[in-house]
C-alpha cells in the first residue's frame, strides 16, 4: 500500500540517510525556560545517580542492583533471593507506573529522567558545545580538513568522553557489585581482579560508543519503550505538539514578512523558520505530528517560543498538548483507561504493602531429607531427619540460635549444637531431627510448627512435614 503524501516521513528516519548510511546530528544548542527547568532536573539526577551506589542505611546500600547474586536494594531497603517475589512486584509497579504516566504525559520520562537522554544532552552535548561550538562551528570543523584546530579540539572530545565513560563505568559498577566491593577492588589492585577489570574495560568502551557515536539512536532504534508509544499514546495524552490548527490555518506556514498583520493574511503562525528542526536531538520535524523519534526533551518548544516573541505572536504554538486539546480545545480528562491504571497500581501498592509487613528478617527453611523415611527410637519415639537453611537478612549477627517445637511435645536433636550465630547477612545450613512420641503423633503424615529462638526472643517459625506409620492414625 502507498504511503499518503502527508504520511511520507514515516518512510524514513532523520539519522539515516537515503544511502542507508548515518546521518550526523547537529542540533542546535537549545536555550529558554524548558531548557534551564531541566538543566537543575538533571543536576539534580546526576547527583542522585552517581550518589545512590555510595550512600548508606543502616549499613545497607542505598541502591545496589546485584543482578548475579539476586540482590537487591531500593532506597536502602535489601531484598535477597528469598525475597525476589518483592522485588518482582516492585518491578511491575514501577512499569504499571511509567505505563499510567506515559498514557496520561506521553514520554515525559524520556524528556527529564532518562539516563540516557540527561548524560548524552546535559553532560556529553554540553562538553561538546563547549569544545567545539554551537551547530555551525560543529558542522564546519567536520568539513575542516584534519588540521592542528581539528585534531587539538577532536582529542581534547574525545579524551573527556573516554574520562566520564571510565566515571560512569565504575559507578555501574558499584551499583552492580556494592562499593564496597569495588573499593576493595580499587584498594587491591586492578591485576588483582583481571575478570572486573575486563568488565569495567567492556563497560567504559560501551559508554564511549553509545555517547560519542550511537548517540540518538538508543532512543530511536533501540530502546524498546520509544516502540510502545504506538499503543500507549491517544488523542488525549499529553505530548510535546505542534499546534497544527494555529500554525498552518487556511494558508498554510509561510515565512514571514516584516510588519505584516498575520491574522489577515489567513497565514498560519507557523513562520517556517525550521528552528524546531535545527534544535531537535533526534532530528525530526515535530509539525508532522507524534513520532516514534519524538523523545519529548522540549527543545523545539523553547526555540519556537523565542521566535514567536520575535514577530510578537502568542507564545505556545507548539507547547505540551493532547490531540484534543489542540483539535477541540478539550483539557486533560481523567479517562476510564487512566482510572484502570490508577486501581491496578493501588491494588498492586495494597499487595506489596501487605508482603512487606509480613517479611522477616529471617528466612528458615526445614525440608525432610529427600528419601528418607521415619525411624523408631525405642519404644516410643519416632524420628524424621530434615535439612535446615537459615538466613540473616539484617546487617548484625544473631547468636544463640535454637530451634524449639511450638506444634507437639518433642524434641529437635541438631547434629551440630544449638546456640549457633550466623553472621550479618550471612547462611547457616545443617541436619536435625526431629523426635515425636508416638501419643503426640495423630496421623502417618501431619504438618509440624517449628520456632526459631535467638535466646529468648522468638524470631522466624516455619512448618515442615514429620512421618509416622499408618497404624497410629
Ligand atoms: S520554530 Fe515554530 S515557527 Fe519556526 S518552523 Fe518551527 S513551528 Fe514554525
Ligand atoms: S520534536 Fe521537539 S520534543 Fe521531540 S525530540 Fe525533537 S526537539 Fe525534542
Amino acid at each position: 500500500m502507498e504511503t499518503p503524501e502527508n504520511e511520507v516521513f514515516r518512510d524514513s528516519i532523520g539519522t539515516i540517510n537515503e544511502d542507508g548510511k548515518r546521518n550526523w546530528l547537529y542540533p542546535k544548542k537549545p536555550t529558554g525556560k524548558f531548557y534551564d527547568y531541566r538543566k537543575w532536573v538533571s543536576y539534580g539526577l546526576l547527583a542522585f545517580l552517581l550518589a545512590a551506589p555510595f550512600i548508606k542505611i543502616n549499613g545497607n546500600q542505598f541502591i545496589m542492583m546485584n543482578v548475579l547474586e539476586r540482590r537487591f536494594n531500593i532506597f536502602g531497603f535489601p531484598f535477597w533471593p528469598q525475597d525476589f517475589h518483592l522485588f518482582v512486584i516492585m518491578m511491575i509497579i514501577g512499569v504499571v507506573f511509567v505505563i499510567f504516566f506515559t498514557v496520561a504525559f506521553g514520554r515525559i520520562f524520556c524528556g527529564w529522567m532518562c539516563p540516557q537522554t540527561i548524560f548524552m544532552e546535559m553532560v556529553f552535548r554540553r562538553i561538546e558545545y563547549w569544545i567545539e561550538g554551537d551547530r555551525g562551528k560543529q558542522i564546519r570543523l567536520d568539513k575542516q580538513k584534519w588540521d592542528a584546530e581539528k585534531i587539538r579540539k577532536k582529542g581534547t572530545k574525545w579524551f573527556i568522553f573516554a574520562v566520564i565513560s571510565f566515571i560512569i563505568a565504575n559507578v555501574f559498577l558499584a551499583y552492580l557489585i556494592g562499593s564496597d566491593q569495588l573499593f576493595k577492588y580499587i584498594k587491591d589492585g586492578p591485576l588483582a581482579h583481571l575478570s572486573t577489570l575486563l568488565s569495567l574495560i567492556i563497560f567504559t568502551a560501551v559508554f564511549y560508543f553509545v555517547f560519542a557515536w550511537f548517540r540518538e539512536q538508543v532512543c530511536i532504534i533501540a530502546c524498546p519503550y520509544g516502540r510502545l508509544q504506538g499503543v500507549l499514546l491517544d488523542d488525549k495524552s499529553i505530548i510535546v505538539a505542534y499546534d497544527h490548527k494555529r500554525g498552518e490555518k487556511e494558508e498554510g506556514r509561510a515565512l514571514f514578512k516584516k510588519n505584516e498583520d498575520r491574522a489577515a493574511t489567513g497565514k498560519g503562525d507557523c513562520i517556517d523558520c525550521g528552528q524546531c528542526v535545527q534544535v531537535c536531538p533526534t532530528g525530526i520535524d515535530i509539525r508532522n505530528g507524534t513520532q516514534l523519534e519524538c523523545v519529548n526533551c522540549t527543545a523545539c518548544i523553547d526555540a519556537c517560543d523565542q521566535i514567536m516573541e520575535k514577530v510578537d505572536l502568542p507564545k505556545g504554538l507548539i507547547r505540551y498538548a493532547s490531540e484534543d486539546n489542540i483539535t477541540k480545545g478539550n483539557k486533560f480528562e481523567w479517562t476510564p483507561r487512566l482510572k484502570g491504571y490508577v486501581a491496578v497500581l493501588a491494588i498492586l501498592l495494597g499487595i506489596f504493602s501487605g508482603m512487606m509487613l509480613l517479611r522477616n528478617d529471617v528466612e528458615a527453611r526445614v525440608l525432610r531429607l529427600p528419601g528418607s523415611l521415619y525411624e523408631h527410637k525405642g519404644e516410643d519415639v519416632i524420628s524424621n531427619v530434615y535439612t535446615y537453611k537459615l538466613v540473616n537478612k539484617t546487617i548484625v549477627s544473631i547468636d544463640d540460635i535454637h530451634f524449639k517445637l511450638l506444634s507437639h511435645k518433642g524434641d529437635i536433636n541438631l547434629v551440630k549444637n544449638q546456640g549457633f550465630s550466623i553472621a550479618k547477612e550471612g547462611l547457616a545450613e545443617g541436619t536435625l531431627f526431629i523426635e515425636l512420641e508416638t501419643g503426640a503423633i495423630k496421623g502417618d503424615k501431619e504438618r509440624v510448627e517449628i520456632g526459631i529462638y535467638s535466646g529468648d526472643d522468638l524470631i522466624e517459625t516455619t512448618t515442615t512435614s514429620f512421618l509416622g506409620p499408618r497404624s497410629y492414625k
